[in-house]
């Protein structure tokens, strides 16, 4: 991965976040206590506020400040999670070179696993969890599979969208909607939602770029 991607990616996203300011809010207001959305905009404000001293970096210690500042600026269950993810995607970054499909496969769910770890946490608990759990497998899959990113990216967005419409049906027993019981059953997870927006803008951007 280039630097210079990754920069491009945290402007995309901040954008999305933006687009998506109303529905991110009021998701989070149902079943939680509505800051999801300014702990979102904190956060890539922080990222974009370190761009110039990251596009000199390499994109693995990039990815690394970027998780570094995100635990030091955002708050809330989703801060210290999402913090987490681009630790470990650093991490693993350093540790392999693989093709990039692979590559990608191998530090997204290093990043994955460090947010199942963290937030003790796995499918079916009506989190962010519910779509990067299944985003991971299918990857993994895919990847395994040497298919095509032209390929993969389609199916990558389907995926996370149906993990985001499976939340709503699920009783939360993690995060603040774990205090609703089924009074949170007919909302969707407001981190699933967010990180189905925070996906498919980066797979846009990665068939805008080709
Ligand atoms: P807070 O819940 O502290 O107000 P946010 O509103 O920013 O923080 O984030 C809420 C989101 O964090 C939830 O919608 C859920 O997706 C995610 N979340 C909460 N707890 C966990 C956990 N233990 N594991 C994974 N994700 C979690
Ligand atoms: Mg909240």
């Amino acid at each position: 991965m280039q630097t210079e991607f990754i920069i491009k990616a945290a402007e995309a996203i901040h954008h999305a976040i933006n687009v998506n300011e109303s529905e991110i809010e009021s998701l989070d207001r149902e079943i939680g206590d509505g800051d999801h959305f300014i702990n979102l905009k904190r956060g890539c404000s922080s990222v974009l506020d370190i761009k110039e001293k990251i596009s000199v970096l390499s994109a693995e210690e990039a990815l690394n400040h970027i998780g570094l500042k995100l635990l030091s600026t955002v708050g809330g269950a989703s801060g210290p999670l999402l913090a987490s993810f681009f630790i470990a995607y650093s991490q693993s970054e350093k540790e392999n070179n693989l093709d990039p499909v692979n590559q990608t496969s191998k530090s997204f769910t290093s990043g994955v696993e460090a947010i199942k770890k963290r937030g003790k946490a796995s499918t079916g608990e009506k989190t962010m969890l519910d779509v990067l759990i299944p985003v991971s497998i299918l990857l993994n899959k895919l990847a395994n599979e040497n298919k095509d990113p032209l390929e993969i990216i389609p199916l990558i967005k389907e995926v996370a969208l149906k993990g985001v419409l499976s939340t709503r049906d699920m009783i939360a027993t993690k995060g603040r909607a774990a205090n609703l019981g089924e009074r949170a059953i007919g909302h969707v997870d407001p981190g699933a939602k967010s990180c189905q927006i925070m996906i498919e803008t980066v797979c846009d951007l990665i068939l805008n770029n080709k």
